[in-house]
């Protein structure tokens, strides 16, 4: 899968590749499924989500340009898969899931696999995490109408913001970087697809936009 699907296609941070090499796949797809885990594609799991497609894991934490004493969150854990190759790389991960039971499937994997330097969290990812931040990277699993406000302001400057942003068909890869306390650049990394960001900065349940992010006279922040 690394050699094949991974560096032949332009992944080139030896640290992410070694990471997917060392994190096994098929514990994190759902039983019946290992026989796929390393196929280059994305996977059912509970709730109706996905593990997401290898290539894109790779892409999006290499595009984090994560360094061994980062702190970093993760949004939409899912199986724990990113998490876990995050993990692997950064100092102390912190990821959310939605999805009860998701996150406690995913917390129990990573413990059983001795990955101790992922927190698990349940809950809405597109508010961050307040009481953790700030983070070096974020990086969000899911793809919403716009990028979460909360998640830009929960980044150290310097540090990086990778997300899915667009409807629900097909979304940009969105990257933010914190030039300033105040200032953002960002860079369009290619089009995706994910599975709905819900939440009070992403989508509503029903599929129309969340309001949070449009507080009175606050610009929208609409971006790649
Ligand atoms: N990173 C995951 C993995 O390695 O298995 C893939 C995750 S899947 C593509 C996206 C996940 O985002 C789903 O599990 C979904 O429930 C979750 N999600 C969607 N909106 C969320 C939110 N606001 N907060 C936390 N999780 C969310």
């Amino acid at each position: 899968m690394v050699d094949v699907q991974l560096a032949r296609r332009g992944i080139r941070d030896e640290a992410v590749l070694a990471a997917m090499r060392e994190v096994p796949r098929e514990r994190f797809v759902s039983e019946g499924m290992e026989e796929f885990a390393y196929d280059d594609a994305p996977l059912p799991i509970d709730a109706g989500q996905t593990i997401s497609q290898p290539y894109i894991v790779a892409a999006m934490i290499e595009a984090a340009e994560i360094e061994p004493g980062d702190r970093v969150l993760e949004v939409g854990a899912g199986s724990g898969y990113a998490a876990a190759v995050i993990s692997r790389i950064a100092k102390d991960v912190f990821a959310i899931e939605r999805h009860e039971v998701l996150g406690h499937a995913a917390r129990k994997r990573l413990e059983g696999l001795g990955y101790c330097n992922v927190e698990l969290r349940i809950g809405d990812g597109t508010l961050g995490l307040p009481d953790e931040a700030p983070f070096d990277a974020i990086l969000v699993s899911a793809g919403g109408p716009e990028v979460p406000r909360a998640l830009k302001e929960q980044l150290k400057v310097g540090g990086g913001l990778v997300v899915p942003v667009g409807d629900a068909g097909e979304q940009s890869l969105c990257k933010i970087t914190r030039t300033g306390t105040g200032s953002y650049a960002e860079e369009d990394l290619g089009a995706v697809r994910f599975v709905p960001l819900i939440g009070a900065q992403g989508w509503a349940e029903d599929g129309r936009r969340s309001a949070a992010n449009h507080l009175p006279g606050a610009s929208r922040d609409l971006s790649c």
